[in-house]
């Protein structure tokens, strides 16, 4: 399906649109999931708030959200504190040993690769970028362990560039409601950097993945309580709560 078919208001079908083609309404959904997390009191997501903690530096936002891979926030929070406070720097981290680095990981997922990840690339930055975090994407890319999501998040929450961050949620809720049509998350981030309006890149991530894991559940969704409705064709969706 196109990204630019018609949802019909308040069913969930889409319709033809007597041959127009539009967008998402995304103002309207920004606006109602933001009103959603409101209401739930929700907290930011774990590399926000550790972002927002140490002043947005860039190294701690890459060990952060290296981290927070297949990792539960609070574990994240936990782990990337205790990894920080003894490994401040890419010096620092390159200090320690490989089983210092894993214990502080521990236990997020794969916290042994994750520490090693994290060894590498302090010597890689100290080695070929006089100790910074690069801030461009190809840069980020080239460092070990370090995909997409990874990069756009670290120039998003450390750098404030433009970057639209897509893991599984992301994905998920963008192909179930018809926004768009992708096959992998890489995809999704280059359909949605051609029809989200950048002014809402930022937002999209942490309010959909927020949405997927208590709504827009992967199996069975809570579609009977969900704020955006109207703006979903539930595609591919069997089963609802
Ligand atoms: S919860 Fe249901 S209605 Fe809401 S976005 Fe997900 S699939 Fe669509």
């Amino acid at each position: 399906m196109s990204a630019g078919k018609v949802v019909k208001p308040g069913t969930g079908e889409l319709s033809a649109g007597r041959g127009e083609r539009s967008s998402p309404d995304w103002g309207g959904i920004v606006a109602a999931l933001k009103a959603w997390r409101k209401k739930r009191g929700e907290e930011d997501p774990s590399v926000t708030t550790v972002a927002e903690r140490y002043r947005k530096d860039p190294w701690a936002v890459l060990v952060s959200t290296i981290l927070s891979l297949r990792t539960k926030d609070e574990v994240t929070l936990k782990t990337s504190h205790a990894l920080l406070a003894k490994a401040p720097n890419p010096a620092s981290a390159l200090a320690l040993t490989e089983q210092q680095a894993a214990a502080l990981a521990y236990p997020a997922g794969f916290y042994k690769t994750k520490a090693a990840n994290i060894r590498k690339i302090a010597s890689i930055i100290i080695e070929k970028y006089g100790g910074r975090v690069p801030s461009d994407m190809d840069a980020l890319l080239e460092l070990p362990g370090v995909g997409r999501k990874t990069a756009n998040l670290v120039l998003i929450e450390a750098y404030d560039k433009y970057g639209i961050c897509v893991d599984i949620h992301v994905h998920r809720i963008s192909n179930r409601t018809g926004w768009l049509s992708s096959k992998t998350p890489e995809e999704t981030e280059m359909i949605l950097r051609n029809i989200l309006p950048k002014k809402f890149w930022k937002a999209i991530n942490p309010l959909l993945v927020l949405y997927g894991q208590n709504v827009c559940r992967p199996l069975s969704p809570f579609c009977s309580r969900c704020v955006i409705k109207k703006h979903c064709a539930g595609t591919g969706v069997e089963k609802t709560r």
